[in-house]
């Protein structure tokens, strides 16, 4: 798989770069995985930062909302930056980094270089998804039959365009994420490890239904907390018919997951 590729071979040169030069590190996690990007222009853009500003802890985002932030905290920058700033030019490497260092921030007009910039490259960059690149059918599980299910039964307009396929693996964890919801893509990622035999078809659709939640109810903000599942949410969720089984299988077989 294409996609797989890249990343694993993306996060080996990233952790490389980050510990040879004993600079800031690069984070690569947030942008989905065909983007297709190439590894040495990003790593371009973090030595640039870096020039500029010493150890530069570098995100790469696919936020469409917001598309650079930055702070510093202990001699160290950590910059939140779209990925449309790879490849850009040395001005705008100026303007970003004068952002982050707070310098000049009126008069030098980096501001609007930036918003110039962004404005320039907002509609070139597409939130649309492929569909030959959405893979529904699994080996053992077919997403897209419970997708529809669920969307017969809920008969709502804002779910009709969402769309569902099976995420790459990612690196070893100890944690695992069954499923996520990309809301500029309105599009459901499901994680591949449980495409497999010994996973219960209603624990797939339960998590399937419950990223479909994510859709009818976008994150709140609270006093600047971030409430993904508000309470309106959890009760939707226990509605599912099978809940506490769905529960109750997760709990028992979690440890499968982390050990495969
Ligand atoms: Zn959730």
């Amino acid at each position: 798989m294409k996609q797989q590729d890249f990343w694993t071979w993306a996060d080996k040169e990233a952790e490389k770069s980050a510990t040879s030069r004993g600079g800031g590190r690069l984070f690569l996690s947030e942008l989905p995985t065909d983007l297709g990007l190439s590894l040495p222009e990003i790593q371009k853009l973090h030595e640039a930062l870096q020039e500029r500003l010493g150890n530069v802890d570098l995100v790469l985002t696919d936020n469409r909302r917001r598309m650079v932030s930055a702070k510093h905290r202990r001699k160290r920058f950590r910059l939140r930056v779209h990925h449309m700033f790879v490849g850009c030019s040395d001005a705008v490497v100026d303007a970003l980094a004068n952002l982050a260092s707070g310098k000049n921030q009126e008069d030098d007009g980096s501001r609007q270089r930036l918003k110039d910039y962004i404005a320039n490259h907002r509609d070139s960059i597409s939130y649309d998804v492929d569909p030959e690149k959405l893979e529904a059918q699994g080996e053992h599980h077919d997403l897209q039959a419970m997708l529809d299910k669920w969307r017969a039964e809920m008969k709502l307009e804002v779910l009709q365009d969402v769309v569902i396929t099976w995420g790459r693996y990612g690196k070893g964890s100890r944690t695992i994420r069954f499923g996520s919801y990309d809301f500029d893509r309105k599009l459901i990622r499901m994680h591949p490890a449980l495409d497999q035999s010994w996973v219960p078809d209603f624990f797939v659709e339960f998590i399937v239904y419950h990223e479909l939640l994510h859709a009818l109810f976008p994150p709140k903000k609270k006093s600047s907390r971030r409430i993904v599942h508000p309470p309106e949410f959890r009760e939707m969720e226990e509605m599912f018919p099978r809940y506490e089984e769905a529960m109750i299988w997760e709990r028992r077989n979690l440890s499968r997951f982390l050990e495969s």
